[in-house]
């Protein structure tokens, strides 16, 4: 296989470049995170990027560095990584350059889903962070630009790094059993429009409507949202919940 190259990370970029929504989402959970966007903070992730992309981020930029654990749980995921990846972090969201965001950071909260099939039919989520990312509660913010540039992105990806692909196939299959334990239907954006919701057991993908996803606590109501933010020492943002996008959600 030819080896992953820093020109293919930088084609990636060019091909990735708009934000998920014109709405800033960052107002939405850094309250519940001490005033930082929950997926900005090696607190709550640690990135890990393949290491032909480290090189095209420190060709551009100071902004990224080597990540450095600070417990066990982040020793370990350092320890475990595959040889051609790094763990990194950014100096922090004030210093945010908005062109050398990495594949993460641009992609956030989203991954390429895989059917059964392994055919790539839409956009699911990291639904760990279910509980502290705003957007995973509001699919109807996402921008049909942002889907379009995502497919071309993760596309091209794969066809650079065939083992991408396979983590995505694996990473989808691990979300089916995870969501059919759970007896709930996996919510995707569809890469070609719409949004769709994978049953559970294996009982097919129909269409569906982003309001009729389940929302997550404490996004689920003005009140639980107000309440976890106070708990969390930080200041609702004037609109609460609602997107100031016209009407929806
Ligand atoms: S993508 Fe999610 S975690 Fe990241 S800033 Fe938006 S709401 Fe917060
Ligand atoms: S580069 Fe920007 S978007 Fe990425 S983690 Fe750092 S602050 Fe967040």
């Amino acid at each position: 296989m030819p080896p992953v190259l820093p020109e293919h990370y930088r084609r990636i970029y060019e091909l990735l470049e708009v934000s998920i929504s014109r709405f800033d989402c960052g107002r939405k959970c850094a309250p519940l995170n001490g005033g930082e966007p929950v997926c900005c903070s090696t607190q709550n992730a640690v990135p890990v990027v393949h290491k032909a992309e480290y090189k095209e981020l420190q060709r551009r930029t100071d902004l990224w560095h080597d990540f450095k654990a600070y417990d066990s749980a982040t020793r370990k995921i350092v320890k475990d990584l595959h040889k051609s990846c790094a763990a990194v972090e950014c100096k922090g969201v004030a210093f945010c350059e908005r062109d050398n965001r990495s594949l993460a950071c641009r992609a956030f909260p989203f991954f390429p889903y895989m059917s059964r099939e392994g055919k790539f039919i839409g956009l699911a989520f990291y639904w760990d962070f279910e509980d502290r990312c705003w957007v995973m509660s509001n699919l109807q913010i996402v921008d049909r630009v942002f889907v379009e540039e995502f497919v071309k992105a993760y596309e091209y990806l794969f066809t650079v790094d065939p083992r991408e692909y396979e983590t995505f196939v694996e990473y989808s299959a691990t979300m089916r059993r995870v969501f059919s334990r759970k007896r709930r239907p996996i919510p995707l954006v569809g890469r070609d429009g719409g949004y769709l919701k994978v049953l559970p057991h294996g009982r097919g993908i129909k269409p569906a409507k982003a309001e009729d996803f389940k929302k997550s606590a404490p996004f689920n109501s003005e009140r639980n949202y107000a309440r976890a933010v106070r708990d969390a020492g930080g200041v609702p943002s004037a609109a609460g919940l609602v997107a100031e996008l016209g009407g929806a959600p």
